[in-house]
């Protein structure tokens, strides 16, 4: 259901926020009395815009409440676990309203996945990134100018752009939406910088009505929102963390072999694709080479990959009916696949708020979907380390500061690396000097970058320019009660998992035990009776080629045969070695004519292409 403002236990609420709240939440629950949810709003208009633009039957929990929220120009804030329809709430009043949505996200894969999707469907919408032609952005600028798109995708950095800067009166923007609201938060666990601006940025394109939406958001990130963006009476629409078909385990592992042991097991009794997260790309490393050597491929996705390995990597796991892919939390933001039967942290996560957010990932499909994280105190070091490396003292960043202006001239010569030799970063995992430069960007105390080879210093920075809480310890402390709640909920044995969760984020619990966790259930027992066991690579292969070698599965009026060379998106050239079909839905076997891996494709999902016989 919807909750009214969120009144959980709050840190520090001064009385006078307490009144803002309490009269916030009475207006939320004047609202929700007057305007049931099945009731009139939102229109029948939006009803046949939900069954004719977007193909849907049915609106799912929350989205008819909010999407008519948007519509009569009320400030909304959405929290919905990924894959609950989030983006509905604002790309159905896009195509509702006369005028611009304009779409803050943060992530330039995710915004044309998103804008390639609308596209496809025929909505116009287009996007504003760092990646394109210069002549390109200027174009769709241009072209958003004569008001040819209904939605445009913008990542938060590109608000310092004078060309956008100077637009934003003539957009026509009707409508802000915020996607991953929650990077506005200080205290929430990916905070941007540039996020922290956007209040002001909201005001300069004249206020107006805005969306913000985010997959997890404790009361005090939800809080910070509102406040950030200059919120007025939103309503604030929160689903609680449902999804029974995940089923929550934790698991203490006492030695590093242990932990290898333990993983090879669990990959082997669970079959179908699954994600394994890292904290370390090292030890991301040895799981690769120790799982291997117990007979489990994996997929790798980390920091160190190129852009283009890294898109390999995820296309290749996006299109698997098995593949496990071990990865760092670089990966996960843009993945949707329904079918990801296990997330397994093997590494404490950082925060309850990242775990809640990367195991929401699994079981998009409904079905019972696994969710384990190993806990070895060791790891625990490492995720204190994080928390320093994450709060660089306001001396740091006036050091990087002072090293960059030391530099005059010279620092369009010099890169990351020199600049973090200069200050004597010994640990690659030490990202303290980039938290330095984004700050420095974002109080536009330098311009350029060392990507672009011409980074240097604008203007003077005094240290008092920056935020209160930037480089304090209340931050650090902050960050560091965070990760003990995390250590809390994994060394729990008592209270059922979902009670816990609801209790962190300020949910309604159900009463009973969920029958659905380790502290409510047998984890083996939920493993062994829910999933078939990995099948291994080489009885893999022996019943692929009795599907091969059996015709009947072939039905006569096949699109594409055996041999075909097609396209899959723009990515995949390959030949077609196979053509499954069961029942009505149909499978290709492609052979990647770079890597000779074979991918199983559903040509009704992707878009495939079949090239001339020549090529
Ligand atoms: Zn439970």
């Amino acid at each position: 259901m919807v909750q009214p403002y969120p009144v959980g236990p709050v840190d520090r609420v001064d009385p006078n926020e307490k009144m803002l709240f309490l009269s916030a939440i009475r207006t939320t629950m004047f609202a929700m009395a007057s305007t049931p949810e099945d009731r009139d709003l939102p229109s029948s208009h939006a009803d046949s815009i939900l069954r004719d633009a977007f193909g849907l039957r049915k609106w799912r929990p929350h989205q008819r409440e909010a999407v008519g929220a948007v519509l009569a120009g009320r400030d909304v804030v959405v929290t919905l676990p990924t894959g609950h329809g989030k983006s509905l709430v604002y790309q159905l009043p896009a195509v509702a309203l006369d005028g611009l949505m304009l779409v803050v996200s943060p992530l330039i894969a995710l915004m044309e996945d998103q804008v390639g999707a609308l596209r496809a469907r025929g909505f116009r919408a287009a996007c504003l990134n760092s990646l394109q032609e210069s002549s390109q952005r200027r174009e769709t600028l241009a072209a958003a100018l004569r008001g040819e798109y209904d939605l445009l995708y913008v990542t938060p950095e590109r608000f310092r752009s004078p060309a956008f800067r100077g637009s934003l009166d003539d957009l026509g923007v009707v409508r802000l939406a915020v996607d991953e609201a929650h990077c506005i938060s200080a205290w929430g666990h990916d905070f941007r910088p540039d996020y922290s601006r956007l209040g002001a940025y909201r005001e300069a394109l004249g206020d107006p009505p805005t969306i913000a939406l985010t997959a997890t958001a404790t009361a005090r990130v939800t809080r910070e929102i509102v406040e950030s963006l200059r919120l007025r009476d939103p309503l604030i629409v929160r689903a609680g963390i449902e999804r029974p078909n995940l089923f929550f385990a934790v698991r203490t592992i006492e030695s590093r072999d242990e932990r290898l042991d333990h993983l090879a097991d669990r990959l082997g009794s669970i079959d179908g694709p699954g994600i394994v997260y890292t904290s370390l790309i090292r030890d991301l490393e040895e799981f690769h080479v120790e799982l291997a050597r117990r007979g489990i491929e994996t997929l790798v996705y980390h920091g160190k990959l190129s852009t283009s390995e890294r898109q390999a990597m995820q296309d290749r796991f996006m299109t698997s009916e098995r593949s496990i892919v071990l990865a760092t939390n670089a990966f996960g933001m843009g993945v949707d696949k329904a079918d990801i039967r296990f997330v397994i942290h093997a590494q404490i996560p950082r925060t309850l708020e990242a775990w809640t957010q990367e195991i929401g990932r699994a079981g998009r499909d409904g079905r019972p979907s696994f969710c384990e994280l190993l806990y070895f105190e060791e790891d625990l070091a490492i995720q204190q380390t994080f928390v320093d490396w994450a709060n660089p003292s306001i001396e740091y960043m006036m050091l990087v500061y002072e090293t960059l202006r030391g530099w005059g001239e010279r620092v369009q010569t010099k890169d990351l690396d020199d600049l973090r030799a200069e200050l004597l970063v010994k640990n690659r995992h030490d990202n303290r000097v980039s938290i330095c430069l984004r700050w420095l960007e974002v109080l536009e105390v330098t311009a350029g970058s060392f990507e672009g080879h011409d980074l240097r210093v604008v203007r003077e920075l005094n240290p008092d320019e920056f935020p209160e809480w930037a480089g304090s310890g209340e931050k650090r402390d902050h960050d560091l009660r965070a990760l003990l709640e995390m250590l809390r909920f994994a060394k729990e044995r008592e209270r059922c998992r979902r009670q816990l969760l609801a209790d962190h984020f300020d949910l309604d619990a159900a009463p009973d035990a969920c029958g659905r966790c380790d502290v409510c259930a047998s984890t083996d027992e939920f493993v062994a009776t829910s999933f078939e066991r990995r099948q291994a690579p080489s009885s893999l292969r022996a019943s692929e080629r009795s599907n091969e070698a059996s015709p009947s599965h072939c039905l006569p009026d096949v699109e594409f045969e055996r041999g075909d060379w097609v396209e899959v998106g723009k990515g995949l050239r390959g030949q077609i070695v196979r053509v499954e079909r069961t029942g009505r839905s149909v499978r290709l076997i492609i052979q990647d004519a770079t890597s000779l891996e074979e991918c199983s494709i559903d040509p009704r999902r992707r878009r495939v292409r079949r090239l001339p016989r020549s090529s």
